[in-house]
């Protein structure tokens, strides 16, 4: 299948789902994730109309930022991956969202690395499984208040990872909590943290984050494949 084909399917799936909902597709936007392909592919998804490229490590950030210099500026570049503190120099200046910030030695990095400031969603782990990465719901509300004093450190909404499966009520629950915790930390009214968006659903699960109120979806093998 071309990207251009694949985009056209989930690009249908979301449009049935925001219609079930009363959304608007346009508020929902669609990250090509392309940790498993190449240069090549990123630019066919690219040349198909993705505008938001999601990589999880800094070296397949910079292979596709180097390989792809001529859309480099169209392009708005996600890092999605768990990232090291000592890594944030290097992705930092190329990166327009961060979305695993969960700890307040990453956003002091981060504050300190960027000349202005970044935007980031903080990570939450939804279904308490060790495995994953996150803050537990009930600690996001006081890590937020921490980020005060980290100027650049702009949080623009929540971001989950589900554990994959089928399991739809799971993983529409799942889906219902983020949202009625980022509706509540948007209200909070803080001005560092507007939390107005949320980044959750994937290739198994983005129908049911759309319903639920996604507006950052990250999708990578149903969109690209899998080279690897
Ligand atoms: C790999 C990855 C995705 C995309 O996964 P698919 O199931 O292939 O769509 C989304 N988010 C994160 C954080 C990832 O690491």
């Amino acid at each position: 299948m071309t990207v251009k084909d694949n985009l056209e399917v989930i690009q249908t799936h979301i449009r049935k789902s925001c219609a079930k909902v009363g959304r608007n597709p346009a508020d929902i936007h669609l990250i090509g994730v392309t940790k498993y392909v190449g240069v090549e592919r990123t630019r066919e998804a690219i040349r198909a109309g993705v505008s938001h490229i999601g990589e999880n490590r800094a070296p397949g950030l910079h292979a596709k930022q180097e390989g792809l210099t001529d859309n480099h500026d169209t392009v708005s570049w996600h890092f999605i991956g768990t990232l090291q503190s000592r890594k944030v120099k290097d992705v930092i200046p190329t990166v327009h969202y961060i979305h695993s910030l969960d700890r307040l030695s990453l956003a002091k990095e981060i504050h300190k690395r960027a000349e202005q400031a970044v935007n980031c969603f903080v990570q939450v782990n939804m279904s308490g499984e060790a495995s994953k990465h996150g803050l537990p719901p009930k600690d996001v509300q006081a890590f937020l208040e921490s980020l005060t004093p980290y100027t650049n450190v702009k949080v623009v909404g929540l971001m989950t990872m589900a554990p994959y499966t089928h399991d739809e009520e799971y993983l529409r629950d799942l889906f219902r909590r983020l949202k009625v915790l980022q509706t509540a930390m948007a209200d909070a009214g803080y001005e560092h943290a507007p939390c107005t968006e949320l980044s959750m659903g994937m290739s198994n699960d983005y129908q049911i984050a759309v319903e639920e109120g996604a507006t950052y979806i990250r999708i990578g093998s149903a969109l690209v494949g899998n080279e690897g």
